[in-house]
This record gives structure tokens, sequence and C-alpha cells, in this order.
């Protein structure tokens, strides 16, 4: 079976595409840049790749851009997008590339018989930021749905970006009959393939290098290459439909330095939070449909170890 990957040099597509190899599949990857190694050397190494790998080059922006490599593609994962906090025209560099690219490539996916199913890959900041409170005793479930303009009011551009994305592409695929299926990942970690540092594995890296305070945070956490199943899986499996939000845990960054410092005393972990505030308080987040899909979530201290190898091989810790 032939499928396509978009962003498929980034940090979660990078072990989609690994994974999809694996099962055998015939993988139409598009990337930005074919011709920068660091965005394709990895690909192009992985086992599979010689046979069944094909790059093609894409842009959200570019209207038409995927038609190519969608083409004869029974499955396409949408993961391109952009994840980045630190944006000065956030209209510019996350929303556009977020919703007008989802829609251009989920338009290409409606001109193309061959697609069957359309995989995106959305995110839990689409689900969790409805404004109602969240505290130990609340479960979070798909049928949340984040609240664009709360979240406008609050600058989270990059929650904006993907909450209306996924919204657009649940208005399009209805109008247009396509089968699309929504993964919902929390902060996405474990070992990395891509030579660059993408922002969730830099969030672990910016605890183990130098900081003086940890945030007062609470994300919630899975490991990469159980993400790339669900997007798997997903596809496959006939009756998946909907939303599926991945979350192994929910929990505080402080909590996180704890399993660290456990895993690895020798290192100068910060040791006080960023503010004096109480700790912002961890909620839950229904794993129901995502064990549906077959899936078994790593757990986050090995999700932690995984990362903190990863980013040690790559060169980013000493
Ligand atoms: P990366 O930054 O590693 O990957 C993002 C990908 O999007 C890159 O391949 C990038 O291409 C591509 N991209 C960005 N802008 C454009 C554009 N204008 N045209 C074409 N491609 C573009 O991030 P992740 O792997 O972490 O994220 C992948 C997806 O998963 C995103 O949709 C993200 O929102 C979502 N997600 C991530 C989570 C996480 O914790 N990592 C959690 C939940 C959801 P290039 O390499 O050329 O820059």
């Amino acid at each position: 079976k032939t499928v396509c990957v978009t962003g498929a040099s980034g940090y979660i597509a990078s072990c989609l595409v690994k994974h999809l190899l694996h099962r055998g599949y015939t993988v139409k990857a598009s990337v930005r840049d074919p011709s920068d190694p660091r965005k394709t050397q990895h690909l192009l190494a992985l086992e599979g790749a010689e046979e069944r790998l094909k790059l093609f080059k894409a842009d959200l922006l570019e209207e038409g851009s995927y038609d190519y490599a969608v083409e004869g593609c029974e499955g396409v994962f949408h993961t391109a997008s952009p994840f980045y906090h630190d944006v000065t025209d956030p209209q510019a560099e996350l929303l556009d590339p977020a919703v007008k690219g989802t829609l251009n490539v989920l338009n290409s996916c409606a001109n193309t018989s061959s697609v069957k199913r359309v995989i995106l890959t959305s995110s839990v900041a689409a689900v969790t930021y409805t404004g109602k409170p969240r505290t130990p005793d609340v479960v979070v479930d798909e049928s949340w749905f984040t609240d664009p303009e709360y979240c406008k009011s609050l600058k989270l551009w990059y929650v904006v970006s993907k909450t209306i994305a996924e919204e657009s592409a649940w208005t399009f695929a209805k109008e247009k009959g396509l089968d699309l299926v929504v993964i919902n990942p929390a902060m996405v970690i474990g070992p990395l393939l891509q030579p660059t540092l993408n922002t969730s594995a830099a969030a672990v890296l910016s605890l183990i290098k130098g900081a003086h305070t940890f945030p007062n945070a609470t994300f919630g956490w899975v490991n990469v290459k159980d993400v790339a199943d669900a997007h798997i899986q997903a596809f496959e499996i006939p009756s998946a439909s909907g939303r599926y939000c991945l979350v192994e845990r929910v929990a505080h960054c402080s909590e996180v330095v704890k399993i660290l410092s456990e895993l690895y005393p020798s290192f100068h972990l910060p040791e006080k939070c960023a503010d004096d505030k109480p700790y912002v308080p961890t909620y839950q987040v229904s794993k129901e449909k995502a064990l549906s899909l077959g899936l078994e979530f790593t757990p986050l201290e090995v999700s932690l170890k995984e990362t903190v190898e990863s980013l040690r091989e790559k060169g980013f810790v000493s």
C-alpha cells in the first residue's frame, strides 16, 4: 500500500515514516527542501527507504503543492504544521500555514480518488483549552474542543493555530465527504531521528541543561513511537473515527524533574519553581479511545530516559 506523509522531516513524522516502512508501506514523503541533507538524510537512511521511500517537495502555503505527493496514495498522514512559540507575526508564521496549509492538503486529497482516509495530526492543545477548570478530578476527553477566542485572548497562538486548523478540517471533511481521523497528542517525547532539535524535545533539554528553575506548568506527555503507531492504527482500523487523545500521563514539571533526578543523579537539575504561585494542577485525560486502537502507552519514566539518551547521542548534552 502507498501512503503519503506531509512534513516528513519533522520529529513525529520521521518516526511515523520509520514505522510505516517497517510495516511494508511505500511512503511518499513531502518535505519543504529535499536538497537539504539535514532534512532528508535520516529518512533516506531508514530501513526500506531505498526501495519504498520517495521524497516530494511541497509547501503548505503553495496551492496545489501536495497534488503530486498524494497521487496514488490510499492514506494521507498530514503532520506538517509549524510548532514553535516564539513568533513575531502569528498570522503569517503559525495560523496561515496551519489552517490554509491543512485545507490545501485536504483539497488535494479530496481531488484524488485513490485517497480513502486522511489522518490529521492535531494536538491535545486543540482539546483542553475550553476555559473550564482543570483539576485532578477532571477527566478531559475527546468531546472537549478548545475555544480559539479564549486562547487568542491569552495570546496562545500555537494553540489557536492547531484548534482552527482542526476545526476547519472537520468542516471541510464533512462538506466533501472525506474520511478524516484526527490524532490529538500531548507533549511528545522519546527518541529523535532527525539531527535538529524540535520544540517538545527542547522542553526536556532545557530542564537538563543548566536551567535554574522549572516552569510552573503541567503537561500531558506521550512517547513519539506510540504517537506514530496511533496514526497507523487509525488508518488501518476501518472503524476508527473522530478524534483520539494521546496522553500517557499528565505531570507538573516538578514531577518530571523528580523523575529525571532519579534517573540521572549526577545531573544538575533545577531545584525550584520559576514562580511562588501554587503549582498548576494536574488533570486526567481519558485513554479509552486511544486504547481502542490497541495502543500500549510507554511510561513517562521510559520516555524521559529515551529522550535524554537520544539528546546525548545527537550531541545536545554531554
Ligand atoms: P517539527 O517541528 O519537528 O515538524 C514540523 C514539520 O512541519 C516540519 O517537517 C516542517 O518542515 C513542517 N512545516 C512547517 N511549516 C511548513 C510549511 N510552510 N510548509 C511545509 N511544511 C512545513 O514538529 P513535530 O514533529 O513536533 O510536529 C509535527 C506535528 O505534530 C505538528 O502538526 C504539531 O503541531 C503536532 N504536534 C506536536 C506535538 C509535540 O509535542 N511535538 C504535540 C501535539 C501535536 P521543515 O522541516 O521544512 O521546517
